[in-house]
């Protein structure tokens, strides 16, 4: 009961996050502000013929005040427009020194409307045989990684409408294979249309198009524990067979949803990359090596079910991967003595790389201080349940687990979590097999 009572004060918020925005800040043209995304329309263009990829954004944006909007784009827009009229976009830089990117013109509150183009240069190999591979992959370690590689974006607080258009032009009749976890429909042929579903942040959406048959891939449908039947795709390049990612993907599918409940996405749809390359979590989907399939499933609960507002929540779902990983280990102490990890700038958008070692060991320590009422899983089931679809914070994780337990928990939380920061020394803490660094080399190989 507890749980709902919390769930129906959030729901009449659904989705308007602005609330878990970073602080809007003074920039030389004025005040800079967050806003909310209402809806995103991408028209991405491979063109085969000459080789060139190009997209062109619509986004239906509202304001709570007068200001500068931000977002963030890495490749340089171009053409954009406010409400229809030019606009010139630039870089701008937050109080803590990270770069996004500022319209230059004042808006008020209410709804407007951001039009722009930009090239796409990243993670796109095309062939002489007029296809092309390309994908919007991500990585949460690193800063700027997240969906504003590829198209204009919002920040992770934001959850938002987002459609994608592909075309590729140059050709009569496209030959491509689209992975995706959006819904997808041919629209001509030679495009298609990929609706996401609303809940998506910028770190959920999972794109992939290749040459038709490129990839050894297999469909199939997973019962869920709620009746539901889950459409699931595997694929794999040459060198594997899907086989054995399927047979992975139904042992961890009945594992997680005996543990934390019936699976939330519309699908899931998962890569494998060769091994040692660790792996990536989409929203239902992953692209990732055989070894860490589960780490990443797991994540589709915790990470992008129960989704982090912003770099200093990011902890919580590795720190949750990682205890699942190690064992679901119980420990009366953490055995590290304080950390800052969800205490960095309130602009971080980066996972702290501590919060898999250091994280883990706190959850070990949060399953022994609730072990007389059924332990931590019993209360990240209840957590998952109501706050799925949902983006929290690290404030919001340690108010629930006070509720739930009845503990005051701030000591723990201002010394673990909030504290000094004590652990950075220690460069084994950093090292994760499971989300490797790789480079933009290995990830084009990939493609
Ligand atoms: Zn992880």
């Amino acid at each position: 009961m507890k749980w709902f009572l919390l769930s129906i004060l959030l729901s009449t918020q659904a989705l308007a996050n602005l609330h878990l925005a970073p602080p809007d800040f003074e920039t030389h043209l004025g005040k800079a502000i967050f806003v909310d995304f209402e809806k995103a329309e991408y028209n991405v263009t491979y063109n085969v013929l000459w080789k060139r990829s190009q997209v062109k954004s619509r986004i239906e944006f509202k304001a709570d005040k007068k200001g500068f909007p931000v977002f963030d784009l890495i490749p340089g827009p171009v053409r954009a427009k406010l409400n229809g009229k030019p606009v010139s976009i630039i870089q701008t830089t937050a109080p803590d020194g990270s770069k996004l990117r500022q319209v230059n013109a004042e808006v008020g509150p209410g709804l407007h409307v951001l039009e722009m183009e930009n090239k796409l240069s990243k993670n796109i190999r095309y062939s002489l045989r007029r296809t092309v591979s390309s994908a919007f992959w991500i990585r949460d370690l690193k800063y700027r990684k997240f969906l504003e590689q590829y198209i204009p974006s919002n920040f992770e607080f934001d959850q938002y409408q987002m459609i994608m258009n592909v075309t590729f032009s140059g050709i009569k009749k496209a030959r491509q294979d689209i992975y995706t976890n959006g819904e997808l429909t041919q629209t001509s042929p030679n495009s298609y249309r990929i609706v996401y579903p609303e809940y998506f942040t910028v770190s959920s959406p999972y794109f992939h198009t290749t040459p038709r048959g490129q990839k050894k891939r297999l469909d199939f449908t997973y019962k869920s524990i709620s009746g539901r039947i889950i459409p699931i795709t595997v694929y794999t390049s040459w060198w594997s067979h899907p086989r054995k990612f399927k047979l992975e993907t139904e042992k961890v599918l009945k594992e997680l949803e005996a543990d934390y409940g019936p699976w939330a996405h519309p699908s899931f749809v998962a890569y494998e990359t060769l091994p040692g390359t660790g792996g990536m979590e989409h929203a239902g989907a992953t692209q990732t090596s055989f070894a860490a399939l589960d780490h990443e499933m797991l994540h589709s609960y915790f990470a992008k079910g129960v989704m982090p507002a912003n770099g200093n929540s990011g902890w919580i779902d590795e720190a949750i991967a990682s205890w699942r990983d190690k064992g679901y280990q119980r420990k009366p102490l953490p055995d590290f003595v304080s950390s800052n990890l969800g205490a960095h700038s309130p602009y971080q958008r980066n996972t702290d790389k501590r919060a898999y070692a250091l994280g883990a060991e706190f959850m070990a320590y949060l399953d022994y201080r609730l072990q007389d009422i059924g332990g931590l899983k019993a209360f990240l089931k209840g957590y998952f349940q109501a706050y799925k679809h949902t983006v929290i914070t690290t404030e919001h994780f340690k108010n629930n687990l006070e509720f739930f337990s009845g503990l005051d928990l701030t000591h723990d939380f201002e010394t673990y979590i909030w504290g000094e920061n004590k652990s950075s020394e220690d460069e084994s803490y950093e090292v994760s097999p499971v989300h490797k660094e790789i480079n933009h080399n290995q990830l084009e190989m990939m493609l």
